[in-house]
């Protein structure tokens, strides 16, 4: 079971009060909604169980991007069931209540994701809560899923784009943006609560304010448009690190550029592009204008040369070449990415990719996406080996007996590499220190600290 609370004190065990287990399933996106509603459940008076046996009830928040991911959440409703027997279902998977009830027909409810109020109601009506709500115990940045030292921040729902293998805007409907000065209140209440580096999340960053039509919004007084480059600007003003995730390659990216080589927000886009081949991304609907993304990439690396680029791709997809594979292999070498996910094409039921003819063999895919890695990996580590006598600023995120595991302003918690420090120091997780860069492996950096 997911850690679901910092603090269980062993008082609200004894005093009657509703406990609620969680289980968090899911990318960052899921994340940040399972801490939205940890957080109204506490503000509400429920106190939090670490495990089933201590629970009342229990909340899956669950994922259902592809098959695995919807074989794993029916795997944690059925162990929450055997091990509660009480449970509320929520998140992406919810859009599928009937695959969920034929599959676990005990469930108590199930709500989609994005369906705050639902699931609160769910909870209210199987496990009502307390009368005197304990709203005191809820910290002001609210329960964070994440080490104390770092936190995702969303600031839209759902995607207007229709690419050919996503389900999303289906689970999760069309763009729905926060108002600039809830996003900029909430960073702010993070970054006093100890944050040091902001994630920020949305299922299309960039497009971020459109749905609002860029209205004005105000923050400390002052007032500001919804749009994503005042976002970022403005948040570059707390004293955090701010990395932007799930950037689409839109032109309105280059304004962003110049904001990194101000240091302002960190010098990392994480910009899926998912193929090179113009017929491929035609057919995931998609921009298919390549030649264009290796000029802007070019042009970004001359305004800011510390960029560091990740990107994910998927190979096999319907109707995918041998030429078509090459022009991505082509794409790879010239594009000399930092950091690159890669996944098989997998079907995800109501995708409209599925109606596309020419599927390639899984065995292909296969041998694909090992010669795709192959060549990701010579260059991820050349590049890697490019820092190595480099002075850098790295954030500690773990301090043990003898060594530190930090991260560089190139790496993004869980998916990127750390910084390596040999021998035991005085630091704590969150603390900035200068390192320099000493060597390099296929991931990982090593590095010492700066002394005296
Ligand atoms: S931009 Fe992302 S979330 Fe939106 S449809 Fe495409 S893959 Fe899905």
């Amino acid at each position: 079971m997911n850690p679901t609370s910092r603090s269980h004190p062993d008082s609200l065990r004894q005093s009657g009060i509703p406990r609620v287990g969680f289980v968090s399933l899911g990318c960052p996106k899921a994340t940040v909604d399972s801490e939205r509603i940890l957080t109204q459940l506490r503000a509400e008076g429920y106190a939090l169980s670490p495990d089933y046996q201590g629970a009342d009830l229990v909340v899956v928040n669950t994922c259902g991007f592809i098959d695995a991911a919807v074989d794993e959440s029916l795997e944690a409703i059925g162990e929450a069931l055997d091990e509660n027997g009480r449970v509320i279902v929520t998140g992406c998977l919810g859009a599928r209540a009937e695959l969920i009830r034929a599959t676990h027909p005990q469930v108590l409810a199930v709500t989609g994701a994005h369906a705050f109020a639902d699931v609160m109601q769910a909870v209210h009506r199987y496990l009502p809560p307390p009368d005197q709500p304990f709203a005191n115990l809820v910290p002001p940045q609210g329960v964070k899923l994440t080490p104390s030292h770092y936190a995702y921040l969303k600031i839209s729902e759902g995607c207007n784009h229709r690419c050919s293998f996503c389900i999303i805007p289906s689970l999760r409907g069309d763009l729905v943006s926060r108002p600039i000065g809830e996003v900029m209140a909430e960073a702010g209440r993070l970054v006093d609560s100890g944050v040091r580096e902001l994630l920020i999340v949305a299922q299309d960053t960039s497009a971020y304010g459109l749905d609002l039509r860029y209205r004005p919004d105000f923050w400390e007084g002052r007032p500001l448009r919804t749009d994503i480059e005042t976002l970022a600007r403005s948040l570059g003003e707390l004293m955090a690190w701010v990395r932007l995730h799930y950037i689409y390659p839109y032109p309105q990216v280059d304004q962003l550029i110049p904001l990194m080589a101000d240091g302002l927000i960190l010098p990392y886009l994480d910009m899926p592009l998912q193929h090179a081949s113009p017929s491929i991304l035609k057919a995931m609907r998609r921009p298919a204008a390549t030649e264009k993304v290796l000029q802007r990439i070019e042009g970004w690396r001359r305004l800011c040369p510390e960029l560091a680029l990740r990107s994910t791709f998927i190979v096999g997809f319907p109707g995918e070449t041998d030429a078509d594979f090459q022009q991505l292999l082509a794409f790879l070498q010239e594009a000399r990415l930092d950091r690159v996910g890669c996944f098989p094409y997998s079907a995800v039921e109501g995708a409209a990719a599925n109606a596309l003819p020419d599927p390639v063999p899984e065995r292909l895919k296969q041998e694909r996406l090992q010669r795709f890695m192959e060549v990701q990996a010579q260059i991820s580590r050349a590049r890697l080996a490019e820092r190595v006598g480099r002075r850098e600023v790295v954030l500690v995120d773990q301090v043990q007996d003898d060594c530190v595991i930090a991260r560089s302003q190139a790496d993004a918690p869980e998916i990127d590499g750390n910084v390596l420090i040999d021998g035991a120091w005085e630091l704590s997780p969150g603390d900035f220190i200068e390192v320099d860069i000493t060597g390099s492996s296929d991931h990982d950096l090593t590095a010492e600290p700066v002394t005296g």
